[in-house]
């Protein structure tokens, strides 16, 4: 086995070992390194104390309060952003920790000399293997056998390892998603061992003591993953899903209709294993989709209906992704993208002012990731080919019409020219005529000159806020109504 460490990291132990102290590359970089995988970043254990350590290194901090010293060096990650200005490698001391009274912080952290004991605090024996810079290996607990049969499994007793830091649970399960081999057909995949997957299910509920945050990082990991769909599959399985997003378990055993053959979760699941998209929103968006659907159900079997289940599914969306501590441009994206889903679109029956006012309404840089979810949502249906024409011909449409104004900012006049040609005041009146005009543009793009505009503007001049207001939205909101009751009427997909 060729375990070469990278010279940036063989330096930092170098210069450890000259000062007299042990060093080694531990955890996930060697687990990844001995499994063939890229190393997505290096940690370092060493006997030196933090303060040593920030000694020896002038391009270090701390990270953390539990000693974790970073060390800066030059790009070497083969993940990072092109543009970055240097890599850290963390360098922690040798340390225990004990009296886990909260199941998620050890109570006391103590700096220890021995390098066994620092390896006997780690989660999984796969990452409790030390690599020096030599190639020497130190793997007390048989963690190079585990990842030989492909086994997650605690280092000492589950139960109480999972007591310690209930979070453990969830890094076992996006370990799982993260190993194991989608394509493998026959063969070994990665298993959690039965007494370690046996103790989560036990304990599952120690869940609700760790922070959103914490969840909240593993389970993106878990999307992001090769094996997302198992994974998530897995959390429900073992009782942890009812900690993260209870909500996709309402669709459990639930049937859908004439339209559908796979029960709500396993469609969901099913559409996320299919997106084949990279994008962390798109992939939640693809799980998310029809998360409204179980509360929206009306009637039985064939005939069974889910109306307004993209809108009851977006409020579901937000509300998730909120407790869960997403960012603001995540949440809006993916509920954006969840309340989109059900756009309709057949060749020959939507015109282009259509296609303008699904652009309009859902942003032209949304529109590649709505058709990554549209793919997503057939194949996981159990449809056969992932893009008919008909979505291709979208495609073309939305090239078609992307020159085409969309929005207020694209109009050949603005509010100035209002106040400027027409003595109007400034006020939410001005807003209100350039909607009505944005509506009636989008209906014919060869209306947006500046001409047919002042006069349009000069005749709705006259008419109350309120009435404008209406204008405005019978043109885009109407019409969207009736874009939607398409989709119901012709293909009763609802
Ligand atoms: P990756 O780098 O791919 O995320 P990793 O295994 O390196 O995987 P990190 O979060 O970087 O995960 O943690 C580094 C190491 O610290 C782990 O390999 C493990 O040995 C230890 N570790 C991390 N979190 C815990 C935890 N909650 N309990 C015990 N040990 C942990
Ligand atoms: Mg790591």
């Amino acid at each position: 086995m060729n375990l070469s460490i990278p010279k940036e990291v063989s330096a930092i132990l170098g210069v450890l070992d000259d000062a007299g102290f042990e060093a080694y590359a531990v955890g996930g970089c060697v687990r990844d390194l001995i499994i063939g995988r890229d190393p997505k970043d290096w940690d370092v254990t060493t006997d030196a104390r933090p303060e040593k350590i920030l000694e020896l290194f002038p391009d270090s901090f701390y990270e953390n309060d539990f000693g974790t010293v970073g060390v800066k060096t030059e790009p070497f990650l083969t993940n990072g952003r092109l543009d970055r200005e240097h890599d850290i490698v963390e360098v922690t001391t040798y340390r225990t920790e004990s009296g886990y009274s909260d199941k998620r912080r050890p109570d006391e952290v103590s700096f220890v000399t021995n390098l066994r004991e620092d390896l006997a605090r780690r989660d999984f024996t796969i990452n409790t293997i030390a690599l020096g810079s030599d190639g020497s290996i130190t793997d007390p607990f048989h963690g190079q056998d585990d990842i030989r049969n492909k086994t997650i499994r605690t280092v000492g007793q589950p139960e109480e390892r999972f007591g310690e830091d209930a979070l453990r649970m969830m890094r076992a399960i996006r370990l799982f998603a993260e190993l194991r081999n989608p394509e493998a057909e026959s063969g070994r995949n990665w298993t959690i061992e039965s007494e370690t997957l046996d103790a989560i299910r036990e304990q599952a509920d120690f869940l609700s003591h760790v922070s959103p945050e914490r969840i909240r990082d593993e389970f993106s990991r878990i999307i992001l993953s090769d094996s997302p769909a198992e994974g998530v599959d897995l959390l429900r399985e073992t009782g942890l899903l009812s900690h993260i997003v209870p909500e996709l378990e309402e669709g459990v055993g639930i049937g859908q209709n004439l339209h559908h053959t796979y029960e709500i979760y396993d469609h969901n699941l099913r559409s996320l294993r299919a997106c084949r998209s990279k994008k962390f929103d798109v992939r939640l968006a693809a799980l998310l989709h029809d998360i409204g659907k179980a509360r929206t159900k009306r009637g039985h079997g064939k005939r069974a209906t889910f109306h307004n289940h993209e809108h009851v599914g977006a409020r579901m969306t937000r509300s998730i992704l909120r407790r869960l501590r997403y960012p603001r441009e995540v949440v809006d994206r993916t509920t954006l993208l969840v309340s989109r889903h059900m756009f309709y679109y057949n060749v020959g029956e939507v015109t282009e002012s259509s296609v303008r006012r699904l652009i309009r309404r859902t942003g032209l840089e949304n529109m590649k990731d709505l058709i990554e979810l549209r793919i997503a949502d057939r194949l996981g249906s159990g449809v056969p080919k992932a893009k008919p024409y008909k979505l291709r011909h979208l495609e073309y449409m939305i090239e078609k019409v992307s020159g085409d104004p969309v929005s207020v900012g694209m109009l050949k006049i603005g509010g100035r020219d209002l106040m400027e040609e027409l003595g109007m005041e400034p006020g939410p009146k001005i807003g209100a005529i350039l909607d009505v005009l944005l509506a009636e543009v989008i209906e014919n793009p060869k209306r947006n000159t500046r001409e047919y505009l002042l006069d349009r503007a000069r005749a709705l001049s006259g008419e109350e806020l309120g009435t404008l207001r209406e204008k405005a939205r019978e043109t885009i909101e109407e019409r969207r109504e009736e874009d939607d009751r398409s989709i119901k009427s012709r293909h009763r997909v609802s």
